[in-house]
């Protein structure tokens, strides 16, 4: 075991502390509540006020611990004194040489974590610590730490309370030997007075005449010597009406002796109002059994009753925040519970992280393993590590939510697993490092799931295209020999028909595309070629398929862009063949193409249902329908805007939509222009 350091000051120090007289005394509410309130705002078991004694620690206030003192060897509060300006926080006791021998580390009660305020005096010297201990590893928050300093100034404050009342007590026994002034005669009694060691002054007759003062009354009423032989009320005139200044008459009518407690006395000195707070106690002076005068001793509280106002509101405040906290945290972390979703915080000027046992485990650690940063990069699969790092960067810069879904390679089983990760950067002005933290969630069973219903799609698509096409090989064939017969009836029958697999056609190669753009298999083709061509050829085939709408597509002026011109073809198709899919008969589908030097912006307006604003954000995702009762009835699997959007990000494009409910919606999307 590590020896206990030897304090520097060591008799000054005990010579502090042995001037509370608070050793061995009987346990007290007021510390009591201080380290109860200690240990319900660190969440710990156990809260003590140690005091630091020569070869022992003894406790004044304990809460969750039986023994009122440990040897001294074993104390951690000796080691926290040690600097008196910090506090001393371990983490984990088993760790720490200096404790991992200790009996109270090794047996009963099992210390692991340590927090501890060292407790100083008004000279400085560190009498003891107001510390919080218990048996498993942690952290305080910013939060407890200062909670945990001010109650530390509440229990100093309170020792220097009881020492200045224990003066008062010393000071009592000098009011009677003053009471028998008469037998000591006016120069002995003066003397006492002089001596004494806290504020004393002694009045005559009923204007309260001072007759004898000693200097830390003088210093108290903020007066010098010259006020001697005068009324106290032309010395300090605003005392008229004050209660202490009542008390003064009815002690010398009445001969009793009051005892006043934190009375506030409000004083003008040099020229400033000031409000203190006193102690004091005022005794009849009884010369030949006469009342002839009072004896004021008093003592200047203020600071501490100042003090303890502040730390009552602050810690009621800190209570009250601690409960809402608390029940925050609960509520929260039965939510994370639930969801089973990993949490992380990353200090953003040391880039520590913490992360929670669920994040861990996703990772493929043991709790007691450390997380770092730089290995959670390592983890992300090679494919989207450069993506993650520039979203991060993203988010720090532009104070943007992070959003993302990507692989991880789980450190223990070197498995591929799926998540969803999540982060925002918080910062405030005070703190612009702040903190990045987030959310982890394993989707690696739904995203199998989605994988294999994309493998399924893909392959009965990719089955169902050859018989589709000799279907529709079949039923051009039998259209030509239709042509020869006089038959209309056959003929509409085979048009519709011829009709009906191009649509499936469609459909088809949209499933295919998406198996397999999920599967990295979409391979983009890029050409130059001028979009009036494009747009004309689709105007060619789009006119017999207008069913039952009015196409007009405006005038195109040539440009030339970079691009597929069969994806892009695709989601020209895709707008117009929506547009009539969600506009009533008989209205207006409008293609139009407008170019300038930048690029083209391909726009397909109709006067249809239109599209709520909550439904536009999603309209691009995967299988997203509207379910409104007028789509419902609306054959379509939400595949085709997805593919369009996927296309143009391939091409670094844009698209978007303005709708507005049941007054139509205009699809857009734009390239960027290249020279001929
Ligand atoms: P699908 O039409 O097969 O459902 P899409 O991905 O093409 O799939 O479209 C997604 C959804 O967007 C549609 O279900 C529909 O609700 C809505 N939508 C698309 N185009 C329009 C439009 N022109 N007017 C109104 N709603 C539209």
């Amino acid at each position: 075991m590590s020896s206990t350091p030897q304090l520097p000051n060591k008799t000054e120090r005990q010579n502090a502390l042995e001037s509370y007289n608070i050793l061995d005394t009987l346990s007290e509410r007021e510390f009591d509540d201080l380290t109860e309130l200690s240990s319900v705002i660190c969440g710990t078991p156990i809260a003590l006020v140690s005091l630091v004694d020569r070869n022992r620690q003894w406790f004044k206030s304990r809460k969750g611990l039986d023994a009122s003192e440990t040897h001294r060897d074993h104390s951690f509060c000796a080691h926290a004194i040690e600097n008196p300006l910090e506090m001393m926080e371990i983490e984990d006791a088993k760790k720490d040489v200096r404790f991992i021998n200790n009996p109270l580390v090794t047996g009963q009660p099992h210390i692991t974590f340590y927090a501890g305020v060292p407790l100083v005096n008004e000279d400085g010297f560190a009498i003891g610590s107001l510390c919080v201990i218990d048996s498993v590893t942690r952290k305080l928050t910013e939060t407890q730490r200062s909670a945990l300093k001010i109650l530390a100034t509440q229990v100093m404050d309170k020792m220097e309370l009881r020492r200045k009342i224990s003066l008062l007590e010393k000071a009592k026994k000098l009011n009677a030997a003053l009471l028998e002034r008469s037998v000591l005669g006016e120069s002995r009694s003066n003397m006492l007075i002089q001596q004494a060691p806290i504020a004393i002054i002694l009045f005559k007759g009923e204007n309260f005449n001072i007759e004898a003062v000693n200097p830390p009354m003088l210093k108290l009423l903020g007066q010098k010597a010259d006020i001697l032989n005068q009324p106290l009320l032309s010395v300090i005139p605003e005392l008229e009406g004050q209660g202490a200044y009542a008390l003064l008459h009815k002690v010398f009518q009445t001969g009793e002796t009051i005892h006043g407690n934190e009375q506030m006395v409000n004083l003008i000195h040099d020229g400033t109002e000031t409000s203190g707070y006193y102690n004091f106690t005022y005794c009849p002076l009884i010369e030949n059994g006469q009342i002839t005068g009072v004896i004021d001793m008093a003592i200047d509280v203020t600071e501490q009753v100042k003090a303890r106002i502040t730390v009552e509101e602050v810690s009621n405040d800190l209570r009250a925040s601690y409960i809402k906290l608390e029940q925050s945290e609960q509520k929260q972390s039965s939510a994370i519970e639930q969801a089973k979703l990993g949490t992380y915080t990353i200090d953003g000027f040391s880039g520590k992280m913490n992360a929670s046992e669920r994040l861990k485990e996703i990772f493929g650690y043991r709790n007691d393993e450390e997380m770092t940063y730089e290995s959670v990069i390592g983890q992300v699969s090679a494919d989207y590590r450069a993506q993650v790092l520039q979203a991060a960067q993203n988010v720090i810069k532009e104070g943007l939510v992070f959003d993302m879904e990507y692989t991880i390679i789980k450190r223990n089983d070197g498995m591929l697993r799926w998540v969803k990760s999540t982060g925002k950067h918080y910062k405030t002005e005070a703190d612009s490092y702040g903190h990045f933290s987030g959310t982890i969630l394993d989707i690696t069973e739904e995203k199998e799931d989605d994988i294999r219903k994309d493998d399924f799609i893909g392959m009965v698509s990719h089955e169902m295209k050859t018989p589709l096409t000799s279907l529709k090989g079949f039923v051009q064939l039998l259209q030509l020999k239709a042509k020869k017969t006089d038959d209309s009836l056959i003929k509409s029958i085979l048009d519709k028909a011829d009709k009906q697999i191009t649509k499936m056609t469609r459909m088809i190669n949209g499933f295919l595309n998406v198996s397999r753009l999920e599967s990295g298999k979409i391979h983009i083709e890029k050409e130059h070629f001028n979009i009036k061509d494009l747009i004309k050829e689709i105007e060619d085939d789009t006119i017999f398929n207008a069913d039952g709408h009015t196409i007009i597509f405006d005038p195109v002026e040539t440009a030339w862009v970079n691009a597929d011109k069969d994806k892009i073809g695709q989601v020209i198709n895709n707008f117009i063949s929506n547009a009539l899919k969600y506009s009533p008969m008989g209205t207006e589908v409008r293609v139009s193409c407008i170019s300038d030097k930048r690029g083209s912006v391909v726009s397909v307006r109709d006067a249809g249902m239109g599209i709520e604003e909550s439904d536009i954000a999603h309209l691009f995702e995967r299988y997203y329908r509207v379910e409104k009762h007028n789509t419902k009835s609306i054959a379509g699997f939400g595949i085709g805007l997805y593919l369009c959007a996927e296309i143009m990000k391939r091409h670094n494009g844009k698209i978007w939509v303005e709708s507005e409910i049941k007054n139509g919606s205009v699809f857009h999307f734009s390239l960027p222009a290249v020279a001929a």
